[in-house]
């Protein structure tokens, strides 16, 4: 599923490939992963126009058009983009396809098809609208701290909560605890402030380091739980076998003896 990283490569992906190239077609192959627009208007408002630059907020891209519209990405849990040169042949799974005027076409793919694409006119309206948290890598220290003070609950299942910190899934939730040495069940009302400041740090360091490894778990360093992570694994720290627990209704994957309740 794709968290910050793969959504941060996707944007990096985006950028170095389909900006500055004029619009002539948008192909809805699936109108089901369109949200609030029909495929006729989509067509309609993004013909003629080009992708001029774009952000990323936590799991969501939007892509800005000239004539101040957004498009608004977000890759569910198969989405992705990929840039397709003359005849190439759309990926099976293109939900949405536009077409340059160099006949060079950017595919929207997404086989289970819970990612959305949408238009806005104002990105911070929307950010708002869905009462999403900061940023998972522009959170400050402080409102860091103050989630962790204000709020109660699993260790886990803060950081996963897109209210309080956009852009953290499962698998990078899982990766911080790890590198924090924190038990991903751990109440929050138990931590202490020393603790709280590692699991801000080992945000930052493991969301950075895993957006340079492409976000590709062939790239993360094998002292990562990533590749590692499922049934037989062991701990890269300890060589103990790794542990899975549901918590806050998603797999857990974390090491008993590395990662630890009390802090
Ligand atoms: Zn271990």
């Amino acid at each position: 599923m794709p968290e910050l990283p793969d959504v941060e490569t996707f944007k990096r992906y985006l950028d170095a490939t389909s900006l500055h190239q004029r619009i002539i077609g948008v192909d809805v192959r699936s109108a089901y992963v369109l949200k609030g627009i029909s495929a006729r208007e989509l067509a309609r408002r993004l013909k003629a126009r080009c992708f001029e630059s774009s952000c990323r907020h936590g799991k969501h891209l939007f892509v800005r058009a000239d004539g101040d519209l957004w498009l608004r990405l977000h890759f569910g849990m198969t989405g992705s983009l990929q840039y397709l040169k003359h005849q190439e042949p759309a990926p099976r799974h293109t939900r949405v396809l536009f077409a340059f005027a160099n006949a060079h076409c950017l595919a929207f793919e997404d086989q289970r098809k819970f990612g959305e694409v949408g238009l806005l006119k104002d990105v911070d309206e929307f950010l708002k609208k869905r009462a999403l948290g900061p940023d998972a890598l522009d959170i400050s220290l402080s409102q860091f701290k103050e989630i962790f003070g204000k709020h109660r609950g699993t260790v886990k299942t803060i950081l996963l909560n897109q209210k309080l910190i956009a852009g953290i899934g499962n698998i990078y939730a899982d990766e911080i605890l790890f590198r924090a040495r924190v038990h991903p069940a751990t109440q929050i009302s138990s931590l202490s402030g020393k603790t709280v400041m590692k699991l801000f740090r080992a945000t930052r360091y493991i969301l950075k380091r895993a957006i340079e490894a492409n976000a590709d778990v062939a790239l993360v360093p094998k002292s990562w739980l990533l590749p590692h992570r499922g049934k037989g694994g062991k701990c890269p720290g300890c060589g103990r076998k790794l542990r899975s627990a549901t918590i806050g209704g998603r797999t857990a994957w974390f090491c008993a003896h590395c990662q630890r309740k009390s802090h």
